[in-house]
């Protein structure tokens, strides 16, 4: 018995070490071999982590409306980028663009539903619940939640057949807190945990992850339409300069930040599903203002 069970010991072991060397010598590029499709990446975050992924190895489908920041963007990445147009709220922008990387990629891997828009363009301000504006709601909603939704449905169809993929999608931490942001734009954060959790459970089955991430504020071109109302930018501009809005180590949130993030759950979650990522340096678990350390009398 003690004979087997030393044997069982060296084979765990052997495994073990393999497994560790095999990690370690993938900590480089994390990505090798790997194809990505990410929607918004001619952008903020989605540009952040496509340059990220390809650093580690991966292949990437740049899934945009910006027709001439994504074709640019993918000309500079070099060989392993490509430039679709996708209109995420479009069922056959997503399909295809899906489609595009099993055509010029020959897989899919991970899947970043990462396209996402504070308010239309018409719409010039924050109204209150009173003054809730439903057509306003179904422009956020076409690109925050059916984009996201149509993301992961053709994922799914790609990834169930071969039993594993990745899946992520930016939420926002006005996905788990009010007052953050319009109602619209709320709303439509927490529906992307709904659709994350929901889908998790489904996917899980055949091998495939799902997760969002949560960023706090970081200064991409989605907040222009906040910084050309004025009362709007001097919100914005005190909630910068409060001890809210810069939590860590004063510095604030860079898209490279939400990168990482992403990176991690596409290398290395590999038994995270269903999980919020939250990334704003406590901010959301701390309050404002803060009131400790108190300071005392004796220091
Ligand atoms: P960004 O404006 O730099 O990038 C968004 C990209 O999405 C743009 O390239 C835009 O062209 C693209 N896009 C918009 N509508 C689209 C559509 N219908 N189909 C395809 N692409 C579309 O902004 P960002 O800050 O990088 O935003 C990325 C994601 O992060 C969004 O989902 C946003 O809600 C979320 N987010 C942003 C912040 C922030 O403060 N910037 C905070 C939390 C979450």
């Amino acid at each position: 018995l003690l004979t087997s069970s030393i044997n069982s010991r060296a084979t765990w072991a052997r495994e073990y070490a393999t497994t560790f060397t095999d990690t370690s010598a993938a900590l480089g590029r994390r990505l090798e071999g790997q194809v990505a499709v990410i929607t918004g990446a001619a952008s903020g975050i989605g540009e952040a982590t496509a340059r990220s992924f390809i650093a580690h190895g991966a292949r990437v489908i740049i899934a945009d409306i910006q027709d001439e920041a994504g074709t640019k963007l993918a000309k500079d990445l070099g060989p392993n980028a490509h430039f679709v147009h996708c209109d995420v709220s479009k069922e056959d922008d997503v399909s295809e663009s899906m489609g595009l990387a099993v055509s010029v990629y020959g897989q899919l891997d991970i899947m970043y539903n990462n396209a996402g828009i504070l308010m239309p363009k018409s719409m010039r301000g924050f109204t209150g619940i009173s003054d809730l504006n439903l057509a306003d709601m179904h422009e956020v909603f076409r690109t925050n939640v059916y984009g996201v939704a149509l993301g992961i449905k053709h994922a799914a169809r790609v990834m169930k057949p071969q039993r594993r993929g990745c899946i992520i999608c930016t939420a926002s931490t006005a996905s788990i807190q009010g007052g953050l942001a319009s109602h619209q734009y709320t709303v439509s954060k927490h529906a992307v945990v709904g659709l994350t959790r929901s889908s998790a459970s489904e996917l899980s089955e055949y091998g495939i992850r799902v997760n969002c991430v949560s960023p706090t504020i970081i200064m991409t071109p989605l907040l222009e339409l906040v910084l050309c109302n004025p009362h709007l930018k001097k919100k914005l501009g005190d909630w910068r300069t409060s001890e809210a809005g810069c939590n860590l180590s004063q510095t604030f949130l860079s898209p490279d930040e939400v990168a990482k993030a992403a990176l991690f759950l596409a290398s290395d979650g590999n038994y995270i599903s269903g999980h919020n990522l939250v990334i704003d340096g406590s901010r959301s678990v701390t309050g404002s203002p803060k009131l400790f350390p108190l300071e005392t009398d004796d220091g």
